[in-house]
């Protein structure tokens, strides 16, 4: 069961409330982590864990923000020439202590392949969010594999494979949906983001999953880029 995913409608309305929502609760949040931080020498030894929980679901509010302000278009956004096996390297390396935790092993093959033109910090952006999709979905451990090959119509494809649970066929379908989340403390935006970069890039995001067995997310990108961008 393969479906390609289009989301782009959608992703442009939410992309825009994004920025300004993230950015109007990015000031408070600011002044409440100081002053938490201020109040935690005062707090008693049976209201720690009163604190502790405030600190947490802060952090949690500020990865949304962080996840979210990522689906308006970034600052720094540079698009170069740039291998896509060195992007993908570099972003196994940075998941590999979260991966070994629990027992994960992510293993990479690659066809020699030319350089692609995009924006890398994107792209490592997408190749964590599904790499770590993967590692949380083997809670008790298992393989990742990563495959880069080129297509022979100037197009490079990434495959990325896991051993977890599988996706049943009538959930594919909202993947990439905003706030779509089965994770007691996901975000359900990882994969919206994701699925945005790639279609900037002019690419696609195919999954292929089967319950019980495991789930392949391919990427499709191309290796020129024609006057879009
Ligand atoms: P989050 O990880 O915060 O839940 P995502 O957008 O990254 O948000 O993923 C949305 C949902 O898609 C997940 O909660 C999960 O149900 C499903 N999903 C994504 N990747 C996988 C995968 N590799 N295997 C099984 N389910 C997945
Ligand atoms: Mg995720």
């Amino acid at each position: 069961m393969e479906e390609r995913l289009r989301k782009s409608d959608t992703l442009n309305v939410v992309g825009e409330l994004a920025a300004g929502i993230a950015h109007e609760i990015r000031n408070p949040m600011t002044s409440l982590k100081g002053f938490i931080q201020l109040l935690k020498g005062s707090i008693s030894e049976d209201h720690s864990m009163y604190f502790h929980v405030i600190s947490s679901e802060l952090k949690r509010i500020e990865t949304i923000i962080t996840e979210f302000l990522m689906l308006a278009k970034p600052q720094a956004i540079h698009y170069q020439q740039k291998h896509i096996v060195t992007i993908m390297k570099e972003t196994i390396e940075l998941l590999n202590a979260q991966a070994i935790l629990t027992n994960v092993q992510i293993h990479l093959e690659y066809d020699p392949v030319p350089e692609i033109y995009c924006e890398p910090n994107q792209l490592k952006q997408v190749f964590i969010n599904i790499l770590k999709n993967a590692i949380e979905v083997m809670p008790k451990g298992g393989n990742i594999y990563v495959k880069i090959r080129k297509n022979t119509d100037q197009t490079i494809k990434i495959s990325i494979q896991d051993e977890g649970t599988g996706i049943p066929k009538e959930k594919i379908k909202k993947l990439g949906e905003p706030f779509y989340t089965t994770k007691e403390r996901g975000t359900g935006l990882g994969l919206m983001v994701s699925f945005k970069i790639i279609e900037e890039h002019n690419g696609k995001v195919e999954v292929q999953s089967k319950v019980g067995y495991g789930t392949t997310f391919y990427i499709t990108l191309p290796i020129k880029q024609q006057d879009v961008l």
